[in-house]
């Protein structure tokens, strides 16, 4: 496990890595070491996988939407100041897709109200956000080694890091039981969030050829849009000058996507959608009251959002077929 925190450590140039079960717990286990309590607030994002806004709704806390940008997909920055109350404990952006939101912007807002940044970079480890790593951004971020995440293990894995020395001692003594490694002695309340050897031994592996599946994701993903670049009404992602993404989605947004999913599933091809709808419309968080005419693009992109399949070994004419086939469909739909 020491190995394999180090590597992860070195690969993301930050002081410390603590290796988790999950990156759901990683999140949790931050904002535990925050001290995050009942009735603060911490601000996430509505488009995304619910585990941000449920450990912030687990610790008894309010997880505050902010809308997302229409070309990133990332929090608009722009919108998040006027969501800051004096409840407000940290802001949780979310590197969605695999590139990383304006970190700077919410670094900056986080020191004048004195926040903390938790980064959930479940999607994004090995991003670059101006030459500095993905997980490296913000006081805390925490990421996953699901199978199906761009670094995936052969089963639940996750990874905190940071480069507070107190922060991280904390984070490591909540992680196993609130206690100093193995000594019995309890300092704080905690749970079991340890990694399991046997996934530790598989990342230590699959890490010294990270790098190069990033590069093979990358590909994959410039194919895609390349094939795409000629659709006037396919939006492609678009990622920013000043970072990388790796891509744990390859996600189009489309007009009439039911009608187009309908030809697909005709056909048995594969997509994926992420996300059918943003979190604060999901049941678990029906409490909030929280109105969609609030969140304009969260729920357009949300209805327009189509994932293609993304992994390094892709098959180039497999992805020609498709795009083919879906700006078949499309021209068809809008002839029609
Ligand atoms: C997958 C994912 C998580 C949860 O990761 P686990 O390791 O499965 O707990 C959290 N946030 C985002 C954005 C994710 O995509």
């Amino acid at each position: 496990m020491a190995e394999l925190e180090k590597g992860l450590a070195d690969f993301c140039d930050s002081k410390y890595c603590i290796t988790c079960c999950s990156c759901t717990i990683g999140l949790l286990l931050s904002l535990m070491a925050i001290d995050l309590q009942p009735g603060d607030e911490v601000i996430t994002s509505p488009f995304s996988f619910i585990a941000a806004a449920e450990m912030i709704a687990l610790l008894g806390a309010k997880p505050v939407f902010v809308d997302i940008t229409e070309d990133t997909y990332n929090l608009d920055v722009s919108k998040i100041e006027e969501k800051i109350t004096s409840a407000t404990r940290a802001i949780m952006p979310v590197s969605i897709f695999g590139q990383p939101a304006d970190m700077d912007e919410i670094n900056t807002l986080a020191l004048k109200y004195d926040l903390m940044v938790i980064e959930d970079a479940a999607q994004s480890f090995g991003a670059l956000y101006k030459e500095k790593k993905s997980c490296n951004l913000s006081h805390i971020g925490c990421t996953s080694f699901y199978p199906s995440k761009p670094l995936g293990g052969f089963g639940d894995g996750g990874a905190i890091f940071t480069s507070d020395e107190k922060l991280a001692s904390k984070l490591r003594r909540l992680m196993n039981h609130g206690q100093t490694d193995g000594t019995y002695s309890h300092q704080l309340i905690g749970l079991n969030g340890r990694m399991d050897a046997m996934q530790a031994a598989v990342l230590n592996v699959k890490l010294k050829y990270y790098s190069r599946e990033i590069e093979k994701r990358q590909q994959v993903a410039n194919i895609y849009t390349e094939l795409l670049k000629d659709s006037k009404t396919i939006i492609p992602p678009k990622i920013n000058s000043d970072r990388t993404s790796v891509f744990a989605q390859y996600g189009i947004r489309v007009k009439n996507r039911e009608a187009i999913l309908e030809m697909m599933r005709k056909k048995a091809l594969p997509y994926a959608i992420h996300y059918p709808r943003p979190i604060y419309q999901q049941q678990a968080f029906k409490y909030l009251e929280e109105r969609a005419a609030n969140y304009p693009l969260a729920e357009q992109v949300c209805q327009e959002i189509l994932c293609l399949p993304m992994w390094s070994g892709v098959d180039k004419t497999e992805q020609k077929k498709l795009v083919e086939f879906i700006i078949g469909v499309v021209e068809r739909i809008e002839h029609s």
